[in-house]
């Protein structure tokens, strides 16, 4: 049975509000408990916006994190109505509802904390493409709760399998066949919050322990991928030179706005890592264009800062759009439309540059590929280790091989 905890500040009307949302809650099974207890909800219901009502809103929020970590906080009331910026910076809330949204309250926190309940062995997942590699699904969930997304909502909250069903389940894998393992999950870099364990202890478990040859990780977030990570990739036998890390904005005006947790300093200080231990990785990075303020000059200031960045290989450009229940929803100064659309246009076209300059640069090397199963039109396709698509004549004996290749002008698939 589930646990609710109500704090409400401010006026009769903000009461009475509170005890009927409570009701709500209770007809659907959740036990009221004290705001000092322990609890798997916290709802802050606030009123007037005075720094008294402030002060006792975070000092509120602070409470129940330090009581629950874990639990869904949400933020409701006039105050989350006229200053949920103010709100998204305070460490640990969840769901902000201001007075035209507070109805939601129920679904928005039953959605964020329904699939959360998933038990953690039924998170790992493999799926493969074809015999020569397979991605493995090893955390699900996200407790980020980033302005524009609704994986929080959708998903829940980030759980992971443990380490030791991945490292079986990895052996299994090679024991098919298959030589790499994409490792992937919706934010990979929180894999054991909750159990003690960590990605990096992963990492270190996966190279020692199993006998597949290469693996990649699909996606980690930059405030999540260590020094000691790049360190480790560097001098790893078995994972390979090629990170995918969402930037998502370029100025650290729109990612304080998207709620992302870095800034456009750390972005480039974990590029500048992986070069200096890396030269020829191949980094990607997603980013989002015509989020809600994003003008003219902060759009222009994005891009210099993505030009600037020397050994960003190719960009995963998202024109932005307006999702039901998330906080971006209610920012103000919106993008027309065909803005957004321009400004994708744009990044692509710096993309398509920054990955011809990497594949140039990488002609004349040589480079491990592993080769896939398929004959397409008389030619084998494969990656290179730093992921670059290749291809040559086909040749049945190189069939799920890993194999130096020379990388030429010729065998590039743009
Ligand atoms: S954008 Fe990524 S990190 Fe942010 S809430 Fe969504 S899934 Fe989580």
């Amino acid at each position: 049975m589930k646990t609710i905890a109500f704090h409400t500040l401010g006026c009769k009307l903000n009461f009475a509000e509170s005890s009927d949302m409570l009701r709500t809650f209770i007809r659907n099974g959740f036990t009221q408990v004290d705001f000092h207890q322990v609890a798997d909800v916290y709802v802050v219901n606030t009123c007037s916006v005075t720094q008294v009502a402030e002060k006792k809103c975070r000092n509120a929020i602070r409470q129940a994190v330090k009581l629950n970590p874990n639990a869904v906080i949400a933020v409701i009331g006039c105050f989350a109505q006229l200053r949920p910026t103010d709100i998204e910076a305070i460490e640990g809330v969840d769901i902000i509802l201001g007075n035209d949204k507070k109805h939601l309250l129920y679904e928005s926190v039953t959605a964020a904390d329904s699939i959360s309940n998933t038990p953690n062995n039924n998170i790992i997942a493999a799926s493969s493409d074809d015999r020569t590699r397979c991605f493995l699904k090893i955390q699900d969930g996200c407790d980020y709760f980033c302005s524009y997304c609704t994986i929080p909502f959708a998903r829940g909250r980030s759980r992971s399998a443990n380490i030791d069903s991945v490292i079986a389940e990895a052996n299994r894998i090679a024991a098919e066949g298959k030589k790499e393992i994409i490792l992937t999950g919706i934010n990979i870099g929180t894999f054991g919050k909750n159990s003690g364990e960590t990605f990096f202890g992963l990492m270190q478990r996966l190279e020692k322990d199993t006998s597949i040859e290469r693996y990649r990780i699909s996606s980690i977030e930059p405030n999540l991928l260590t020094e000691e990570m790049i360190d480790f990739v560097a001098n790893s036998r078995v994972f390979l030179p090629h990170f995918h890390i969402p930037l998502q904005a370029g100025t650290d005006t729109i990612l304080k706005s998207m709620r992302r947790k870095y800034d456009t300093a750390l972005f480039a200080n974990r590029l500048d890592k992986i070069y200096s231990r890396m030269p020829d990785a191949f980094v990607a990075a997603d980013v989002i264009t015509g989020f809600p303020g994003e003008t003219d000059n902060e759009f222009n200031a994005a891009k210099d800062f993505i030009y600037s960045l020397k050994n960003l290989s190719a960009l995963h450009v998202f024109t932005y759009s307006e999702r039901p229940n998330t906080l971006s929803v209610s920012l103000p100064d919106k993008v027309p439309y065909n803005i957004r659309k321009r400004r994708s246009l744009d990044l692509q076209e710096i993309s398509q540059n920054k990955k011809h300059a990497f594949y140039n640069r990488n002609i004349g090397s040589k480079r491990k590929v592993l080769w896939e199963d398929t004959n397409i039109g008389g030619y084998i396709y494969g990656f290179t280790d730093n992921y670059i698509r290749v291809r040559k004549e086909y040749n049945e004996h190189s069939v799920n091989r890993i194999e130096e290749f020379l990388v030429e002008n010729t065998s590039l698939i743009l």
